[in-house]
């Protein structure tokens, strides 16, 4: 096929190092790396080597960013790219450029809300088709469970799905329905077999007291979402996790009363792992004004008081991670216009602002690169369990870093937000920590609102 990019194999064989004098490099001994001046030599894709200073023989290209620092690239593993079939919500191409000018080398696609769903091999293979054309970033799927697709398990595994992601409550999509504890429990001794996690939407109907019968009520709609919802998913979840022998993984976490259960659980050593989100963790009820949909996702943004608890959850090592749950939708469905809570789709867009927005908070509360990249790169990359990524800077692992100014402040306008609609809820908001360049395997895909690609590769199990 005819190209006028750099042809991928001669970019990926160039030499090159990276110099700063703030890396985040891995200390020995110790789970968490530290910031040290380091120059990263890179070949074909990978880290060669790493020193204290440059070695003035080299001839390669010489990228010196003095002193941004030099992190792991972030993974993110809860993206909804929507293509094919609803690309006028997202598309992997605007996903995937968000996501480079994120700082996030990596991401997961979810298996909804695309026509079709990624329930079938043949699904699997037209979206890889796409991706493999239009993605700027590393990328993998997630293959859904629901009821009659029993028989595409296996077959999915086997053609390279990472996992598998299930639903406890109604989608919001038809073409997606909600998987029984039968559908599950089919599912889960398939996925043991192949140590595949089942990643859950954790949420299980039940009677509710709303406050009023209004729609555009913030605490009307919190109120139709309770925890004991999350709580009673959970407790089923982990129950036949221990059953199975089988890893269970609830994704977007937002009831902190589930916490003691999880830490139950681990402490068990019952295979369950957790994630929250950057608005679980930054956003709170008490400041979402009746009407506002932008901020409407399932389950809720709760108040400040779980937030803290949310915190607490992540510092014990309760939630193993943040990712963004980036869903997106078309503004008209966020039905603004009418701020109706009810018909509202259900989701946030937050791909692109996952760091800085993460980063401002931590900062706040005195927390460290460190734990900002063990969080959002490190944890979520071994999840994966993937080939040539660690989410850390070592020798022989995939050149995928972000360069970044975490001092930097600013407040992102509309310009410079690369997904396809610009609705969400952190437009306007004052935020510390800039991206300037992302590097796929050594490529810089992203150099300050300039983007080279589409370079992305589909990541593989290990
Ligand atoms: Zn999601």
């Amino acid at each position: 096929m005819w190209s006028f990019l750099f042809p991928k194999e001669v970019f990926s064989e160039m030499r090159l190092a990276i110099k700063s004098r703030s890396v985040l490099l891995p200390q020995e001994g110790i789970s968490l790396s530290s910031l040290r001046p380091a120059v990263l030599y890179i070949k074909n894709g990978k880290i060669e080597q790493i020193s204290g200073e440059l070695d003035p023989k080299f001839t390669g290209e010489v990228i010196d960013v003095a002193s941004d620092v030099v992190m792991p690239g972030l993974c993110d593993t809860h993206v909804h790219m929507n293509e094919p079939g609803r690309t006028e919500w997202e598309g992997i191409e605007t996903a995937t450029r968000a996501a480079a000018a994120g700082g996030i080398t990596t991401l997961v696609d979810m298996p909804l809300n695309s026509i079709p769903p990624t329930t079938t091999v043949e699904a699997l293979q037209l979206k890889r088709a796409l991706a493999k054309k239009t993605a700027f970033v590393d990328y993998g799927f997630w293959g859904g469970v629901i009821s009659g697709n029993k028989q595409e398990l296996e077959p999915l595994i086997e053609k390279g799905i990472l996992g598998f992601k299930a639903f406890m409550i109604d989608s919001g999509v038809p073409e997606f329905p909600m998987a029984s504890e039968k559908v599950i429990r089919e599912s889960l001794p398939i996925l043991a077999k192949y140590g595949v996690p089942l990643l859950v939407h954790a949420e299980l109907e039940s009677p509710v007291q709303m406050k009023n019968s209004s729609v555009r009520s913030y605490s009307n709609y919190l109120a139709s979402r309770p925890q004991k919802w999350e709580v009673d998913a959970i407790r089923l979840m982990i129950q036949l996790a221990e059953e199975y022998g089988a890893h269970v993984h609830i994704v977007h976490l937002s009831a902190a009363e589930a916490l003691s259960e999880i830490e139950k659980a681990k402490a068990k050593k019952i295979l369950i792992s957790a994630e929250t989100c950057p608005h679980y963790l930054t956003l709170k009820s008490e400041e979402i004004s009746d009407g506002a949909t932008h901020f409407k996702c399932a389950p809720p943004i709760r108040e400040n008081d779980n937030r803290e608890k949310l915190w607490e959850g992540l510092n014990r090592g309760t939630i193993n991670f943040i990712v963004s749950d980036h869903s997106p939708c078309t503004p008209q469905l966020k039905k603004m216009e009418l701020g109706n809570f009810k018909e509202a789709w259900g989701g946030i867009a937050g791909l692109q602002f996952s760091l800085p927005v993460i980063w401002t908070e931590m900062v706040s509360r005195g927390l460290t690169l460190e734990y900002l990249s063990n969080l959002m790169a490190q944890s979520t990359t071994q999840f994966l369990k993937i080939k040539g990524k660690s989410g850390k800077i070592e020798v022989g692992m995939d050149a995928d870093l972000v360069v970044w100014d975490p001092e930097a402040l600013f407040t992102f306008n509309e310009s410079q937000i690369y997904h396809r609609h610009k609705v969400t809820p952190y437009l306007g908001k004052k935020l510390q920590g800039i991206v300037k360049k992302t590097f796929v395997r050594g490529q810089c895909v992203y150099d300050l609102g300039k983007f080279t690609g589409p370079l992305g590769q589909e990541v593989s199990r290990l």
